[in-house]
């Protein structure tokens, strides 16, 4: 019998729990070690099976052979001056996708990508510019939340709780998650399940450029926030900024969002908004926009445009975009202007391009169990 290899082995954590006790089951185990297991692996973030104690010793010997806990390598950290942390992690290949963690006083939120690039080719987005180049495993997409957990627990180790240093999981990194449901679905389960992460589902966003069949589908499959990149108050506009909104409108985009809260029974929809200068930041703008969503279940988020090489864009003055939520909320929306956090280190939205400058690997972890960490 030869030893299986790394690539053999099933990785633990793209598991959700039901298909964690499929596989114990098939290992001839009962259900509660995957309880225990999802234990080691998101309540004390042991990554070692080996140290993972309570496991019968046959079973542990055994799972060594079938299983790993394996998270992305990281290939270089980058700490902005506002404490705006951001991560590149390899794909493998010579790929790269980001991740950031962005720390505010009452919470910590961390940003995490779907996919490495995006097809979808929004005109103002610089991961747009690198083009598709594959989508991210559950794995992966779990691994980016269980590898921040590790670094920023540091010393005093993993914080679960009402210590818990990330307190808010938003998809709005890299690619798009709708256009990878199958790996994101069971991501967002881990995330929200009490034996996972245990994060709320008002906690975890997911953000979407308007795949509309997705939203439906997404509907019926988990219950998290949805937040939508909206960028105009008519087709006209919105087909020149996300080209997928030729495919489906505003109208049908909306239908959907309000027919995603009704199965979920939530409360709102954000709708990001870029203020791009001289485009889309105009007061008759706002009044459109004003009217589409007038008494409607939704929030506006207005993210300040960030720029990155060779982008036509401006970034529109502050002054406009005070005005452009003033038009808003004296027609009574709901309005939040987004901090711009780590632009400094190219980690503000729209600029992760995975750029990887620095290809140096330094793997710490320990062969046996998968585990390439640099923290
Ligand atoms: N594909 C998802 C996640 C994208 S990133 C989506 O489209 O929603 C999260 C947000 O950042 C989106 O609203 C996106 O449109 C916005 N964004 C993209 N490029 C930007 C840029 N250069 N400046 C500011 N926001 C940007």
């Amino acid at each position: 019998m030869s030893a299986a290899t790394a690539n053999e082995r099933t990785n633990l954590l793209g598991l959700p729990k039901a298909e964690l006790e499929a596989f114990v089951a098939e290992m001839g185990s009962k259900p509660f070690r995957a309880r225990q297991l999802m234990n080691w692996m998101y309540k004390r973030g042991e990554g070692d099976i080996t140290a993972m104690t309570d496991l019968a010793k046959d079973f542990r010997a055994e799972l060594v052979q079938r299983a790993e806990v394996a998270v992305p390598e990281i290939v270089r950290t980058q700490v902005a001056s506002d404490g705006t942390r951001k991560w590149v992690l390899s794909a493998g290949g010579g790929q790269a996708f980001e991740m950031v963690y962005i720390p505010e006083e009452d919470r910590g939120t961390l940003c995490i990508s779907s996919q490495v690039g995006c097809a979808l080719d929004c005109s103002f987005c610089s991961t747009a510019q690198q083009g598709f180049n594959r989508n991210l495993t559950t794995a992966e997409i779990v691994g980016q939340v269980w590898l921040a957990h590790k670094i920023l627990g540091g010393e005093s180790g993993w914080q679960a709780g009402d210590n818990r240093i990330i307190t808010n999981i938003v998809f709005m990194g890299m690619g798009e998650p709708l256009a990878n449901f199958r790996a994101v679905v069971p991501a967002i389960r881990i995330f929200l399940d009490d034996l996972g992460f245990d994060i709320s589902r008002r906690r975890v966003t997911l953000s979407t450029s308007g795949l509309v069949p997705q939203i439906y589908k997404l509907a019926e499959e988990v219950n998290c926030a949805l937040a939508v990149s909206l960028h105009a108050p008519n087709d006209e506009l919105r087909s020149q900024l996300v080209p997928i909104n030729r495919k489906h409108n505003i109208a049908e985009l909306l239908e959907a969002c309000w027919h995603y809260l009704d199965e979920q029974n939530g409360r709102s929809v954000t709708f990001e908004y870029v203020m791009l200068d001289g485009i889309n930041d105009q007061p008759e703008h706002a009044r459109e926009l004003a009217k589409l969503l007038r008494d409607k279940p939704a929030k506006l988020n207005l993210i300040p445009f960030n720029p990155y090489p060779g982008t036509p864009y401006r970034r529109s003055p502050y002054a406009a975009i005070e005005k452009f939520r003033d038009e808003l909320m004296q027609r009574g929306l709901i309005v939040t202007i987004r901090k711009t956090r780590g632009d400094d280190i190219d980690a503000a939205c729209g600029q992760l391009a995975g750029q990887v400058t620095d290809r140096t690997i330094v793997r710490l972890g320990s062969k046996t169990f998968g585990l390439q960490v640099r923290a």
